[in-house]
This record gives structure tokens, C-alpha cells and sequence, in this order.
């Protein structure tokens, strides 16, 4: 009996421990969540904690940075409690989602400001923009906010921003949410209310001003230490002309004052490379109202350096195996039904061209792409024959709303320097190699050393949206893929941003001031050669489908120009800039001289200009540097003598003086070498 107890107590004690054990773990259980970080490493917190405090467990200094976060992929305020296991990604000012819930809570600072300088304002949307922030307000019947107010209004948001107000969110219903507003007098907010979802409305409100928003926001206003606020504009609301005109007010802020004195030094060295400024004065595009808004004017210095580039393309093409093709710019309207183009652009875009023929429509072209079908399909193609590259540079015309035009870069009328590949599925990742070499050929030519590219892939849990295979897709993804990786480009992979037709890889670069572009497009596509029957005998002797390749380095031989204005400031490379050297005569009596120094040099390939104004030398030179000519060529009494010329470089000084034909070889040796590095890439 004794020995039974003895035998038992112990076990009772076990059980008891065991159940102990699992209240404990059960409770742990329901206080702590598991938050997994993008280390993929895991800790435990208490339910509720915020991503906020989970920073100043790891470190004070990167809580004080800390903007937002992402949790379970949606972005929520850093003061927003997790209550179940989660991922999460910290935000600070220096990734993109920081930023926009940055500039996003400034645009509340600066509503909050416009409320309390100007009572009765009404407040229309307020968001994040690429750089900074703005907002549309009405500041009532006969009341106006003009540039001069904006200092007064900095000054306001500095001082809420000083008192360290706490971004407070709440969920309302949407009977409150349009109570609230309407009682306020706000009938722009009442207006985007009623057209939200019960149960998704929320309200965001520092200090004595309330706003409907999504957020998310920084924890506090404190984090708003610098502000600028740029610019007035007119805006309509809604983006609807026949609407109320309201007032945009720009502005940007930053966590540092040195952020934002820096950003206004780019803002200034911006405006002086503007391309609409800098192509004035180079003379090399001009506008007419009376040929149309958005339609360029090549100007004859325009013209040449345009062609340059394009012969610059097209050598580089014949070597990787490009035909060039010339298509017209018009097309049957049938054409673009086929290819999808007219449901596209038909109804917002030029209207069909009519003929004398009853029922007979054409259209302008607004891709290049059915016309290169149609030269596929002119003929018969084996496997043997393919890959098949068009190439052209083709106009397109496309109506952008007039709002929306801007000098090169936004027009009506553009030139693609555009290709079209037709290959069998296997060659794919072989021929998006091949365009990766040419664009990075051209960005290293044109000095272009910092970029990247996006991987745009289709939404792994919605494919339905997709035509073409599985098999096609996964194929063409992962040339994508692949080829990115052996060229070594640097990738920011997006699920969910393929076109519906096909994977796509687009180059983004940095120019010199650090602004970033899009140039460069690398797009496969599965739609237009099944729209327009594309076909290719196999070496089963079945016929199959070819893929398309559209690919355009430049995008368009408008926007490439501008982002290469802005990129030099107009100091392009020597091989490309329309003219090499101004020939300086110091007095009339030399004129004769720089003459025959001209046809000299032109007769060695060298493209000069002769300054023969009636100025003195150093108004000469101060205004041909202007110009951006790499090099002067002063001629007095001395160089006429010598038969010499006296060389300054732009940027660069005095380079004494040499013989005629010592300088031609010194140009075609600079221009050589720039050549040859690009090519012995
Ligand atoms: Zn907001
Ligand atoms: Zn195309």
C-alpha cells in the first residue's frame, strides 16, 4: 500500500505540473504574438504592443526615425497596436513608404495651419506626391491665398509642429464621418464620404484639426522639422473643368534642415537645366500654337543632334542583328480593332481621319506594333528564321490633355526608337539579353552610371487576369529573371505590375542632380501575336505562335533628349553636341582668317561656328560658354602668324595654342577615345 502511494504521489504531482504547464503556455499564448521581422528572424511581444515600441526595444535612436510601418503587408501607423502574430517592416524617412506617410502627415500640418489663419477654409484632397505633398483648398467666395501668404502659413505649421501634437487615429461610421463635415461646411469632404464603404472610414485628427484619411501618419508632428512650401496653383476639383477651380498649395518638408537645403539647391540647379530653358537657348526644339500644342519643332541643331543619336542606335542595332523597317503614320481603323489599340486609345485619343470614300476610316498611329505584324505576316516563317527584329523609328501621336503637356517630355506627336522581336519561346532569355547589352551600352555611352531596373511580374494569386499559359509566362518570367542576374543589373522584383499581356523590365535612372528617370523598356508580349495570328512553322512541322519582344532604350527620341538635357545641364558628350568649337576672331581683321580656319576644321569632320560679332573677346567668350561649345578658338595677330589657334576648354581653361591639323587630331582623338571605351565594353 505504501508502495502504491509512494508510486503514485509522484505521478498526481506530474499531472498536476503537466496542466499547470499548458494554463501557462495557454496564457502565453494569449498575450504574446509572435512579430516576424524581414530578417526573417521572429520575437515574441505582448498582444497590443505598437511597431513603435517594438523600435525602442530594439534601439532609442531608430524609435525616434521610425514613420510607419507594414504590417501583414498594409502599411498602419508606428502607434497602431498588433494584436496578432505578424510580419513587419519598420519605416523611416529614407524608404518610399516613409516618405509618403511623411509628406502625407505634413499635408495635414499644413491644413491645420490654412484652418487656423484662414477660418471658414474648405478643404478638397490633400496627398503625398512624388516630392512632397499638396493641397487643394477653397478658401471661401471672394477670399483668395496668394504666394505672399505662404511664409505666414510656414511659420504656423513650424509652430503646431514645435507643440508636438499626436496624430489620433479613429474609425467612424459613415453617418458621423458626413455629420461631422457637413456641420464644419466642408462639402468636398462630404462629397468623397458618400462615395466610401460603411466600416472603412477613418479620421486622423492633431491638435483642433480633424481630417478623413487612410493614413497612415507619423506618430507626432514633432518629426516635421523643416518646411518649404513651394507653389499656387489652380486646380480643379475633381480634375473636372466644369467644376470649381480650387487652390493647390505645394510644399515639402523633411526630418533635417540640411535635407531640405540641400533639396533646394537640386530645386535651383533643376531650374537652371530645365530642358525647355536649356533648348531655347541651344536652339534645338521649338513649339508653334499654330502647328499645335504638344507637336516639337526639331530645330536644324536639334535635328543634327537627334540624328546622331539615332545613328549612334541604329549601328549598335545592325551589329546585334536589327532590320529596319518604314511604316506609315496613318492605318485603317481596323487595324488598331485588331490590336486592341483602338478599345485603348480610340475614344480619348485623335479621332478617326475620314475620306472621300463613304464608311472609309483611318487612324493616326498610336504604336508602331500592328504595323510590324503585318510586315511578320507578310511572309512565311520557319523556326530556322527567327528570332526576326524589326526596327524603326516611328512617330505616334497620341492626345494628352493640354494640362498635362510638358516641353519634350509629355507631348502629342514622338518618335520611338522602337523594335519589335519575333522569337521562339527558348530564344527569349537570349534576346532579352541581347537588349539589356544594347541599353546598357547606351547608358554607359551617355553617361548614365546610375540605375536601375524593375522586374514587373504577374500576381502570383490572381492569374486570371493574364493571357497566355502558365508555361509561357513562367518561361518568359524567369528569362527575365535570369538574364537580370547574369548582367549583374541591380532589380527591385514587383509582383502584380505585369502588363496583362506579358512580363516586362523597365531601367530607371539617376541623373546628375539625383533626380530619378524612367527610361528604357523591355516588354514581352503574348497578346498581339495571337490577335493577329503570328505564326511560325516548327520542327515538328506544326505551326506555333512566336512571342513578341517590344523594346525602346530611348522610349522616344523626345523624352530621351530632355532627360539628357537635364542630365548634362546641355554640356553634352563631345561625339554628340551639335557644334564642337566656336572660332573667336579678336577684331574684325581676322575674320578672314577664321574662315579658313572653319573649312579646315569641317573638312576634318569637326563642326564649328565662327562668332563674328562686333564685340570685344571677352563678351565673346563669356557667351559662347553659355552656349555650352566645348571649345574656343581665339584668333588674333599671333595664331594668324603661326596658323595656330589659341584652344580654351570649357570648364577647363586655357590650353595654349596649336597648329590647325594638331588640333583636328586632338578633337577626333577625344571623340575616339569616348568611342572606343564604350566599345570595349
Ligand atoms: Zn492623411
Ligand atoms: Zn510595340
Amino acid at each position: 500500500m505504501k508502495n502504491t502511494l509512494n508510486f503514485l504521489i509522484p505521478g498526481i504531482i506530474n499531472q498536476v505540473f503537466y496542466l499547470l504547464l499548458q494554463i501557462v503556455l495557454k496564457l502565453h499564448e494569449q498575450i504574446m504574438i509572435k512579430i516576424t521581422f524581414p530578417d526573417k528572424s521572429v520575437r515574441e511581444f505582448e498582444k497590443g504592443i505598437t511597431a513603435l515600441e517594438i523600435a525602442k526595444s530594439l534601439s532609442n535612436s531608430l524609435a525616434r526615425e521610425v514613420i510607419a510601418a507594414t504590417v501583414n503587408g498594409d502599411i498602419w501607423d508606428a502607434t497602431r497596436q498588433i494584436e496578432t502574430d505578424a510580419s513587419l517592416k519598420l519605416h523611416k524617412f529614407d524608404d518610399s513608404e516613409g516618405k509618403h506617410a511623411f509628406w502625407h502627415s505634413s499635408a495635414h500640418l499644413m491644413a491645420q495651419a490654412l484652418q487656423s489663419l484662414f477660418p471658414g477654409i474648405k478643404f478638397g484632397i490633400g496627398p503625398a506626391i512624388e516630392n512632397g505633398f499638396y493641397y487643394d483648398v477653397d478658401p471661401g467666395e471672394g477670399k483668395q491665398i496668394t504666394e505672399a501668404d505662404l511664409v505666414k502659413i510656414e511659420a504656423k505649421m513650424k509652430e503646431f509642429s514645435v507643440a508636438s501634437e499626436v496624430y489620433n487615429r479613429r474609425l467612424v461610421t459613415k453617418d458621423e464621418a458626413i455629420s461631422f463635415f457637413s456641420k464644419k461646411g466642408d462639402e468636398y469632404k462630404v462629397e468623397l464620404i458618400s462615395e466610401l464603404e460603411d466600416g472603412t472610414i477613418s479620421f486622423y485628427t492633431q491638435g483642433d484639426f480633424t481630417d478623413l484619411c487612410r493614413g497612415p501618419h507619423l506618430p507626432d508632428t514633432s518629426h516635421i522639422k523643416a518646411i518649404k512650401l513651394l507653389s499656387i496653383a489652380g486646380a480643379y476639383w475633381r480634375g473636372d473643368e466644369k467644376r470649381r477651380m480650387l487652390t493647390r498649395i505645394y510644399g515639402i518638408t523633411f526630418p533635417k534642415q540640411k535635407m531640405l537645403d540641400d533639396y533646394l539647391v537640386m530645386l535651383e540647379q533643376a531650374k537652371e537645366r530645365d530642358h525647355r530653358k536649356v533648348g531655347k537657348e541651344l536652339e534645338l526644339f521649338t513649339f508653334s500654337q499654330k502647328v499645335g500644342a504638344g507637336l516639337p519643332l526639331w530645330l536644324p541643331k536639334g535635328a543634327q543632334l537627334r540624328e546622331r543619336l539615332e545613328n549612334f542606335l541604329k549601328k549598335i542595332q545592325r551589329k546585334y542583328g536589327y532590320e529596319p523597317v518604314i511604316t506609315p503614320h496613318i492605318g485603317q481603323k481596323e487595324l488598331y480593332v485588331t490590336s486592341g489599340h483602338y478599345a485603348k486609345y480610340g475614344k480619348d485619343s485623335f479621332q478617326p481621319i475620314r475620306t472621300p470614300q463613304e464608311g472609309e476610316e483611318f487612324l493616326l498611329k498610336p504604336m508602331n506594333c500592328p504595323h510590324h505584324c503585318e510586315i511578320y505576316n507578310s511572309k512565311q516563317h520557319s523556326y530556322r528564321d527567327l528570332p526576326i527584329r524589326y526596327a524603326e523609328f516611328g512617330t505616334v501621336y497620341r492626345y494628352e490633355q493640354s494640362g498635362e503637356l510638358h516641353g519634350l517630355t509629355r507631348v502629342r506627336g514622338f518618335t520611338q526608337d522602337d523594335a519589335h522581336i519575333f522569337c521562339r519561346p527558348d530564344q527569349l532569355k537570349d534576346e532579352f539579353t541581347k537588349v539589356i547589352d544594347i541599353v546598357l551600352y547606351i547608358f554607359k555611352a551617355l553617361d548614365f552610371n546610375d540605375y536601375t531596373a524593375q522586374i514587373s511580374l504577374r500576381d502570383p494569386n490572381d492569374k486570371s487576369k493574364y493571357i497566355g499559359s502558365d508555361e509561357n509566362w513562367e518561361k518568359a518570367e524567369n528569362a527575365i529573371i535570369e538574364a537580370s542576374a547574369e548582367k549583374g543589373l541591380k532589380t527591385v522584383t514587383v509582383l502584380g505590375e505585369a502588363a496583362f499581356y506579358g512580363p516586362k523590365l523597365d531601367f530607371m535612372v539617376r541623373d546628375a542632380i539625383g533626380r530619378k528617370w524612367q527610361l528604357g523598356t523591355i516588354q514581352v508580349d503574348y497578346n498581339l501575336p495571337e490577335r493577329f495570328e503570328l505564326e511560325y512553322t516548327g520542327a515538328d512541322n506544326l505551326k506555333h505562335r512566336p512571342v513578341m519582344i517590344h523594346r525602346a532604350p530611348f522610349g522616344s527620341m523626345e523624352r530621351f533628349v530632355a532627360v539628357l538635357i537635364e542630365h548634362t545641364g546641355g554640356k553634352f558628350p563631345l561625339w554628340l553636341t551639335p557644334d564642337q568649337a566656336v572660332i573667336l576672331p579678336i577684331s574684325e581683321k581676322y575674320e578672314e582668317y577664321a574662315q579658313k580656319v572653319s573649312d579646315f576644321l569641317n573638312n576634318s569632320d569637326i563642326r564649328t561656328l565662327i562668332d563674328l560679332r562686333n564685340e570685344k573677346i571677352g563678351k565673346k567668350i563669356r557667351d559662347n560658354e553659355l552656349k555650352r561649345i566645348p571649345y574656343l578658338l581665339i584668333v588674333g595677330e599671333k595664331e594668324m602668324e603661326s596658323n595656330t589657334v589659341s584652344v580654351r576648354k570649357q570648364g577647363d581653361g586655357d590650353k595654349g595654342s596649336m597648329k590647325l591639323d594638331e588640333f583636328a587630331v586632338f578633337i577626333q582623338n577625344e571623340v575616339n577615345k569616348l568611342l572606343e571605351a564604350i566599345d570595349s565594353k
